[in-house]
């Protein structure tokens, strides 16, 4: 059956769609098919765009039209918000289509998408503007400097496949707020989500030239974005060897850089035990173990190591796996076939180094067991690189510095979750974990939508995200000042 509602109603459904540019659909020069991970069915297929495509959005953005006052912002952002709150199950079904993720995941998602909508239409609503008296040492004036925040011209989106609707929303919403138009190029591996939300916006009432939405072979749509040098801002949400290569062409504009994490969860000897069995098997499996946040080191100190080990395994096999769409599955595929022979590797590779997995460990296609892995060395490639997956490997630690110098020996820093009820404990590890977030008796992904988000060292540029901070982003101060 074909569908042009970007509905999925049964599972014979295809759904064609296209990109768009400023609101027009584009015919597109080839196709893309989109495919289930978990049965390899097609779920869609998109029209893509060329490098001629490119170029009409950038025109369009840059030519202009209505400029939209902060009250329009919000009201585009309050109506999207109340048409996807109307469209939830749609938007879930299609997500779980595209990503495999389970229907719970989907439905989560979609409420995280409510928020970043409610928060962006809130903070257009606001002015940061400051006010400056100069009059107020001896080399003063009789003057006052005032700051306003401007939209910047034109702003690049890129997006990651693992939140097909939340990354794009994080990006598109804090934008519209700031007043700034988009070009999106979301993932190839979800366009069919990213596609939705922007029809949706348009519509919401969004001018056509606030938005086009871009896909096609990287070096005809992608890398020219990057590097055009009338686009003021590229924002980039993805791995870190794609971030990086970005960084390395995208010449003079700002550049926005959330890539990969390496998350470790500490678990201390005091830690409340149902609390750490919890937040570790959370951090670890939630969303297919594709988060960027995801406690991909689980580190237990080792007086508690036995028993946290025989109650979380416990707990890990709660965590059934299968059918995404399945209302009981509580973990879905991983994204493709590749990505789980990847992590069927990395685990093997570890065994073979003295690991042992203590549940899980197989795979089908795409569907990887929720595994948990002993014993884990410390150089092992599963825990020094990301393995973006449901795996949960447990290393231990002898005391305080021994586990902030292992959280802290890897390359990324995004975030960390710590379980302690000693005050002096979780003073020092906010102190001394280098990463863009600690957070204590939580897991390292815990957030709030509007709440500064980011990383440092490999994970990111330590500019920050989350609806404020990006609003800032899309947008540039201008001081001006006046007699007075
Ligand atoms: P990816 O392979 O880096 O792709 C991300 C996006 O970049 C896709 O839209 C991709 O397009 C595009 N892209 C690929 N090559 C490009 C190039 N040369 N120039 C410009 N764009 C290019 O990442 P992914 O596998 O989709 O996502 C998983 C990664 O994202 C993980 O590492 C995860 O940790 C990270 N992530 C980070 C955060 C954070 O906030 N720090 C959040 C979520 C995910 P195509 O799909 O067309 O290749």
């Amino acid at each position: 059956m074909k569908n042009t509602e970007n509905k999925i109603t049964d599972d014979k459904t295809v759904i064609q769609t296209c990109c768009y540019v400023a609101g027009n659909p584009v015919k597109g020069t080839g196709e893309m098919p989109v495919f289930h991970p978990y049965d390899n069915r097609q779920v869609g297929t998109v029209a893509l765009a060329s490098g001629k495509d490119v170029e009409a959005a950038i025109r369009s953005a840059l030519s202009g039209g209505q400029v939209l006052s902060r009250y329009e912002r919000y009201e585009i952002l309050e109506k999207t918000r109340k048409l996807l709150e109307a469209q939830k199950e749609d938007f879930a079904r299609l997500i779980t289509a595209e990503s495999g993720l389970a229907i719970r995941e989907a439905r989560y998602e979609t409420n995280r998408a409510h928020d970043v909508l409610m928060f962006a239409a809130m903070e257009a609503l606001k002015d940061d503007g400051q006010i400056f008296s100069c009059d107020i040492s001896p080399n003063g004036k009789s003057r006052k400097i005032f700051t306003i925040r401007e939209p910047l011209p034109l702003a690049v989106a890129i997006t990651p496949f693992n939140h097909p609707l939340n990354q794009v929303v994080h990006k598109i919403a804090p934008a519209i707020a700031a007043g700034t138009p988009v070009i999106l190029k979301p993932s190839e591996k979800t366009p069919l989500t990213a596609i939705k939300l922007t029809e949706t916006l348009y519509e919401a009432g969004l001018p056509p030239h606030m938005l086009s939405v871009l896909l096609g072979p990287t070096d005809e749509v992608a890398e020219p974005l990057v590097k055009d040098h009338r686009v003021s801002i590229v924002s980039f949400t993805g791995s870190v060897a794609v971030g990086k290569k970005i960084a390395e062409t995208v010449g003079y504009k700002k550049v926005v850089l959330e890539l990969g994490g390496n998350s470790p969860l500490i678990v201390m000897e005091d830690a409340h035990m149902d609390t750490a069995v919890k937040l570790a098997a959370e951090g670890s499996f939630r969303n297919s173990g594709q988060r960027c946040t995801a406690v991909k080191r689980i580190l237990v100190h080792e007086k508690i190591k036995d028993g946290f080990t025989e109650r979380f395994v416990q707990k890990a096999g709660t965590y059934t796996c299968g059918d995404p769409s399945d209302e009981n599955t509580v973990v879905g595929t991983v994204i493709d076939d590749t990505a789980a022979a990847y992590l069927e590797e990395v685990v093997g590779k570890a065994v073979a180094e003295g690991a042992e997995v203590l549940l899980g460990g197989n795979r089908r296609g795409a569907l990887v067991e929720p595994t948990v892995i002993d014993k884990v060395p410390r150089n092992t490639r599963m825990v020094v690189q990301e393995s973006f997956g449901p795996l949960a490997p447990i290393l231990t630690f002898k005391d305080i510095d021994d586990a902030v110098a292992l959280a802290n020996a890897t390359d990324f820093g995004l975030s960390s979750g710590v379980v302690t009820n000693n005050m002096e404990y979780a003073l020092r590890f906010v102190k001394e974990l280098r990463t863009g977030t600690v957070n204590i008796n939580e897991v390292p992904g815990y957030r709030i939508e509007s709440s500064p988000f980011g990383g440092i060292k490999d994970s990111g540029l330590g500019i920050k995200e989350g609806v404020i901070e990006a609003i800032k982003c899309f947008s540039f101060v201008k001081t001006f000042s006046m007699p007075w």
